[in-house]
């Protein structure tokens, strides 16, 4: 924690019931003496803005015993954020594949689904087996669906984060535009009052819509490398984008465009999904290393495929993955030059040794010194999970946030 007490970073008097929240559920003040302490309210505002939280569900006292009160005297009861009260729905959409989970407001998957859902079969499609799957996911852990506080959704393409529509993107065609947290909310209000016949009246859930590779970095930052303030994940898979977490937060750009790495030109004169030639995509991806694998007389139809003959150990697929490791090792000593990042972790199809060790070696080569001395490169540590654990991790971070707690606590009643 850092300025005066009673004040936050920015300078804004800290004193909200969502500031409290925000203070415990972050671990910087856990009593009742310590938030006094924090935000300079008396004992008395600080027990009626705790009492809403309490009153909400939101907030709980530890298990862990009293604590020694930093204001002396008798030690002091623990209060934590009571993750249960509610639950988050997650959708990770590949452009061939997707998952969809059930979460705790913690993080912890309660349960989960996958299958094929071809993103090119446009978003009608897409959304309504989507919430299909959300709604059999609150079936088989019992949960009702006004259960759940909100809905994450991460996409292969740049997302306006504002309108949670995605914006010219190179994989979606159908989808520029479209109204992805409209037509989610229908098709899962119809999916869950079906089977009742009872129309529950209450109101949509909200949804947030961000890229896939934002929601990965977002998820593993959050699980694993919080203490680190620039960290930018690579996902290799039928395309290539990043997703930059900078102080704890998504670095998203002006239009949701950051990251997008995979149409970057790099010089060579192969066709790109994207319509452009001689983009980072067409030559080191999952699908041109399929690709290139086919034409080599080893069968293989995507990035997927890929990924099983890598797993297989396979020599022609990891010589390939390792040449692609290069071609985009290229370019991230640029995106390293410019951003320092602690730790650059590659994700997807292509995650793996061979890749990695292609990364390293023109990385090394290419960037400065300086801004590899404290790099870690590393690969994805939640696997196939990461997407749908930052997309939990985000909606939680939207719903609970300061500014976002009044309205919601009005709401309830509270
Ligand atoms: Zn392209």
């Amino acid at each position: 924690m850092t300025g005066k007490p009673g004040r936050t970073a920015r300078g804004g008097a800290q004193t909200s019931a969502g500031d409290l929240l925000d203070l415990v559920r972050s671990g910087r003040a856990v009593t009742r003496g310590a938030l006094q302490q924090m935000t300079g309210l008396s004992r008395a505002t600080v027990g009626q803005r705790l009492d809403r939280l309490f009153r909400a569900g939101w907030l709980r006292e530890g298990a862990g015993g009293p604590v020694d009160s930093p204001l002396g005297g008798r030690p002091a009861i623990t209060l934590e954020f009571d993750g249960s009260h509610a639950v988050v729905l997650a959708a990770d959409l590949d452009t061939r594949h997707a998952r969809a989970a059930l979460l705790t407001l913690t993080g912890e998957i309660l349960a989960e689904r996958s299958g094929a859902l071809v993103v090119e079969d446009g978003p009608e499609v897409v959304l309504d087996g989507l919430a299909r799957w959300f709604a059999e996911l609150l079936t088989e852990t019992g949960h009702s669906p006004a259960a759940v506080c909100g809905t994450g959704l991460g996409v292969p393409g740049p997302v306006d984060s504002e309108t949670g529509r995605v914006i010219q993107p190179p994989m979606m065609s159908g989808w520029d535009g479209y109204d992805i947290r409209g037509r989610l909310s229908r098709a899962f209000a119809e999916h869950t009052s079906a089977g009742t016949g009872i129309d529950t009246g209450t109101s949509p859930v909200p949804v947030f819509v961000d890229n896939d590779a934002n929601l990965m970095a977002y998820g593993e930052q959050r699980t694993g490398y919080q203490d680190c303030r620039a960290f930018v994940l690579v996902k290799v898979s039928t395309g290539i984008g990043a997703g930059v977490v900078v102080d704890g937060a998504l670095y998203r750009g002006v239009d949701g465009g950051a990251g997008d790495l995979g149409h970057i030109r790099v010089g060579t004169d192969a066709l790109c999904r994207c319509g452009s030639y001689g983009c980072l995509a067409a030559v080191a991806s999952g699908g041109a290393v399929a690709r290139r694998l086919t034409e080599a007389g080893v069968p293989a139809a995507s990035g997927s495929d890929v990924r099983d003959l890598l797993a297989a150990g396979h020599p022609e697929a990891a010589a390939l993955a390792r040449e692609a490791g290069r071609r985009v090792g290229d370019v991230l000593a640029t995106v390293v030059t410019l951003l320092n990042p602690g730790v650059l972790m590659i994700a997807g199809d292509l995650a793996g040794t061979p890749f990695l060790t292609g990364v390293r070696e023109l990385l090394y080569q290419r960037a400065l010194p300086r801004s590899t001395a404290h790099l870690d490169v590393l690969t994805a540590r939640l696997g196939e999970r990461a997407g749908l654990i930052g997309a939990g991790a985000l909606v939680v971070e939207q719903l609970y946030a300061p500014e976002r707690v009044e309205e919601r606590l009005a709401a309830l009643g509270v």
